[in-house]
């Protein structure tokens, strides 16, 4: 009897315990998906309207889109009343520089906007700091994790930095090798393409002849050819056709960046611009472009009411100077150099390639690039410098020299944008903030002149509208035109940037599509979406298609909140209700889950 006792206490025991595991076995293989979207508006990424669909992911795939899914899954998402989107593309950030750094992989500014994908080293500009290498970074993103998915271009200009220093010449036949050799290590590697910035120093030195032999490097790979053209002012269209003849010459598809036209002697050029792409694209040349929807540029969109010369004057008309400060490190030894570097470098602990690359670098190089770490002459110079200011109002003192510098600052108002389009973005007199120039003047009742010179004086932060809201219409309506943020991943709150960083996702579909009706919400959404799949080549993202990745976002369009403002440009925007990244949840009610599920994705495995 007690033996039964205890042979039944046992079966018990055991038995319920193989039961409940029987029937957890049971729940998880009855979980046919990991995830299914119900009732959801779904946008495919194509023109159409959208469609109201349910969307079961598995293993990271999009496995199955129809009417009604009622299997069960490990998470139901309810998307009543929302709209399912393929995950944003963007086709151009410099988030690489802010994810090199552990505390910003998520990308979380990205994230909040939609954004699953995006793609770095912009602008000549590499992923990766001069010292290292395509394959070091795309290996430890890939083991820790990354928020959005990204592919890396390469930039002319590190590669040529590299090579020729900064020096302003053309490369001899030697150099020219070792430049292309750089390419291919990276292409090699895995990334995706070239990238130039053509206004930027040192790719401006780089004639048309060199950046075709670079390109050339990519072409058998499938690489694109990204390009800041060299020119987004007067000279635009004679820029797109450089831009062109590159692609033509060396055989790889051409996408221009940031796509524009600034400065109001210049407005309507994009016209021609176009008609220039429309004739290449018409003649079967690839060329496309991607564009953010913002009235000011630059990664700092403020910019002085008074130009640099103007405000110096004659007497000191540079002040400190980059070669001023190369002078006091050039007394140092090498090593010294180097530790001090090392001192104030953020990238810690050094590495293996870094410490190589600078201790193979020449002297004057190894100089100027301590020199330049340490001090910036910019500190010493502007409205914050009590020598500055002094000598400025010195010169104001003077009537026939105050007159002279009157009619400065109103000739580069009057070039750059005009009095009605210089926006005061930051200042102690809150309540200017927000209003142009033309309306502070008429507030205090002072001419622009003398008002452009108070807010200066009082450290006011000021945004030139360089674009024209018709330029931008313009471009936005073209079907070779997607969406580039041209953004940053900042670390949150600090420092003055462009509110594009946070905005320029949902921004584009409540201003553009729902406001302005500029064009319709399927067209914002493919060219942020299947548009720029195509512009890289992929044929299993940017689609909510049955077999593609599932990058997806639940968007609750009517309750888009753009937080930012340009005096306040840190705050993430509101709308993104969930976002899966390779069926991944990253954003769970809006909220981030902690999750890093962004892959590098690689050309060469392809
Ligand atoms: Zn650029």
């Amino acid at each position: 009897m007690k033996n039964k006792i205890i042979l039944l206490v046992v079966f018990l025991f055991f038995g319920s315990f193989f039961l409940s595991g029987l029937n957890q076995a049971s729940q998880e293989g009855s979980s046919k998906y990991d995830v299914v979207i119900k009732d959801g508006k779904v946008f495919d990424g194509s023109l159409n309207p959208a469609f109201k669909a349910d969307i079961a992911v598995k293993d990271g795939i999009i496995v199955k889109i129809a009417k009604s899914i009622r299997e069960p899954a490990a998470k139901v998402i309810s998307a009543k009343g929302l709209y399912v989107s393929p995950g944003f593309i963007d086709l151009h950030t410099h988030v690489d520089r802010g994810m090199y750094f552990p505390e910003n992989r998520a990308c979380l500014n990205y994230l909040k906007q939609g954004v699953t994908t995006v793609i770095v080293g912009q602008c000549g500009s590499s992923a990766w700091p001069v010292f290292e290498k395509a394959g070091d970074l795309i290996k430890v993103w890939s083991e820790e994790g990354i928020g959005p998915n990204a592919a890396l271009l390469i930039g002319h200009g590190t590669v040529r930095q590299l090579v020729l220093g900064m020096e302003d010449r053309e490369p001899t036949t030697e150099e020219l090798e070792q430049m292309k050799a750089l390419v291919q290590e990276a292409m090699e590697q895995g990334a995706y393409g070239l990238s130039t910035g053509l206004i930027y120093l040192p790719g401006r030195y780089a004639k048309t002849d060199e950046v075709i032999e670079l390109v050339k490097v990519i072409a058998p790979y499938g690489g694109i050819y990204h390009t800041h053209i060299r020119n987004e002012r007067d000279k635009l269209v004679d820029a797109v056709k450089e831009a062109i003849e590159i692609s033509v010459e060396s055989g790889a598809p051409v996408h221009i960046s940031h796509f524009k036209v600034m400065g109001k002697p210049n407005w309507g050029l994009v016209k021609d611009a176009c008609a220039v792409v429309e004739e290449a694209r018409a003649n079967g040349i690839k060329v496309t472009a991607d564009q953010y929807p913002y009235r000011f540029a630059n990664g700092y969109p403020y910019q002085s009411l008074i130009p640099g010369s103007v405000w110096r004057g004659e007497e000191d008309p540079r002040g400190l100077t980059s070669e001023d400060i190369e002078v006091i490190f050039d007394h140092l030894r090498d090593s010294q150099l180097i530790e001090l570097y090392k001192k104030v470098s953020p990238y810690i602990p050094i590495s293996a390639h870094h410490q190589e690359f600078l201790d193979a670098l020449p002297r004057k190089q190894l100089v100027r690039l301590v020199g330049r770490t340490l001090i910036s002459p910019g500190n010493f110079r502007g409205t914050g410098s009590p020598r500055e200011r002094m000598l400025f109002l010195k010169r104001m003192n003077n009537t026939e020299e105050a007159d002279e510098i009157r009619k400065k600052i109103r000739e580069h108002i009057d070039n750059l944008v005009g009095p009605d389009k210089f926006i005061v973005g930051i200042c102690v007199e809150r309540n200017l903030e927000g209003k142009s120039l033309a309306q502070v003047a008429a507030m205090k009742g002072k001419s622009i002149e003398d008002t452009a010179i108070e807010l200066e004086l009082m450290g006011a932060r000021c945004i030139p509208l360089q674009m024209h809201e018709d330029d931008i219409e313009y471009i936005m309506k073209k079907n070779y035109v997607g969406t580039g943020s041209d953004g940053t991943a900042p670390f949150y709150g600090i420092g003055l940037i462009h509110i594009r960083s946070y905005s320029t996702f949902l921004h584009k579909i409540k201003k553009y599509a729902l406001s302005r009706k500029t064009v319709s919400l399927s067209h914002v959404i493919r060219s942020q979406t299947s548009f720029p799949a195509q512009v890289m080549n992929w044929d299993d993202r940017g689609w909510i298609k049955e077999g593609y990745k599932a990058d997806i976002a639940v968007l609750d369009i009517k309750n888009i909140k753009l937080k930012t403002s340009i005096s306040n440009p840190h705050a993430y925007s509101e709308g993104v209700k969930y976002l899966l990244i390779n069926g991944e949840l990253v954003l769970d009610n809006g909220n981030y889950t902690g999750k890093l599920p962004g892959k590098v994705i690689k050309l060469k495995e392809k």
